[in-house]
């Protein structure tokens, strides 16, 4: 009873879970579709630091997948970390929740100072300079993305999470960046009307991504091996460890340079320049 969420029945995460998530940090950068769902479900968990990013205001094209928006909201134009703040705190007011509206490269100070990075964003290119920062820093990063393809006039929903460790392989490694796909994705931008976007898949995506963070976290079934990539069939209704697990090199060569750690301004070849 009281104001303390009560995380008795998931206690079998292991003796002191409840102590690490309360201490834990996590940033969720993009506060849409997949993001809310996953503020809301880390809220339940009992995180106990948040840092929402995003520098959006909701509308009416939101509410049909943006979790604990309203219609209020739409009308007030509420911004996305707001609706997020909210979901949180309704649910654990305990949680401390940082709120910057903004995009993530504004602030990378604090992005820098967290254990684990959401990346809920739109773009390949996007995603991409993320994960970049977050190998910098030595951060796990858990990226989530759903798209729908349309073929004979039939509309396939697929979906993937990945998790991107330190060391280990990367987005361009596992084929979710490609040089190809960045160049198609540049001609693309300004057209008109965003993609499509539906909350199911979202929720479904969003949940296998808590699950790895709390595979990271907490002492739960560290035993076990945590695919790097699932991939969902949203025809199927399927979620699975990805085929191309099997081909992937042990250790990601696009990330391999210790130039590349840390605060780029103080690499020995940017001092070199300043000489
Ligand atoms: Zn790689």
């Amino acid at each position: 009873m009281g104001d303390k969420l009560n995380l008795q029945r998931q206690s079998f995460l292991g003796a002191g879970s409840e102590i690490v998530l309360g201490r834990s940090r996590a940033a969720l950068v993009g506060l849409g579709g997949g993001g809310s769902h996953i503020a809301q479900q880390l809220a339940h968990i009992g995180l106990g630091n948040f840092l929402v990013i995003d520098s959006d205001f909701i509308d009416d094209t939101n509410l049909n997948r943006l979790v604990g928006a309203t219609m209020e909201d739409v009308r007030l134009g509420t911004a996305k970390i707001d609706i997020a703040e909210r979901v949180i705190k309704a649910v654990n007011p305990a949680a401390e929740t940082i709120k910057r509206r903004a995009n993530w490269t504004e602030v990378t100070a604090e992005l820098r100072d967290v254990d684990v990075i959401f990346a809920c964003v739109d773009s390949i290119g996007c995603r991409s300079e993320l994960e970049g920062f977050a190998r910098r820093f030595l951060i796990p990063l858990i990226d989530i993305g759903m798209d729908v393809h349309e073929s004979s006039g039939e509309f396939s929903i697929s979906g993937q999470v990945m998790l991107s460790m330190p060391g280990k392989p990367c987005m361009r490694c596992m084929g979710l960046v490609t040089d190809e796909a960045l160049a198609k994705e540049a001609a693309r931008y300004g057209a008109a009307g965003g993609k499509p976007q539906v909350v199911w898949p979202n929720g479904t995506l969003a949940s296998i991504a808590v699950g790895l963070f709390m595979k990271l976290v907490t002492p739960w079934e560290t035993h076990k091996v945590t695919p790097l990539l699932l991939e969902y069939d949203g025809d199927l209704q399927t979620v699975a460890p990805s085929n191309k697990l099997a081909y992937l090199p042990a250790y990601c060569k696009h990330f391999d340079s210790l130039n590349e750690l840390g605060d780029p301004f103080w690499t020995p070849d940017a001092l070199a320049v300043v000489e």
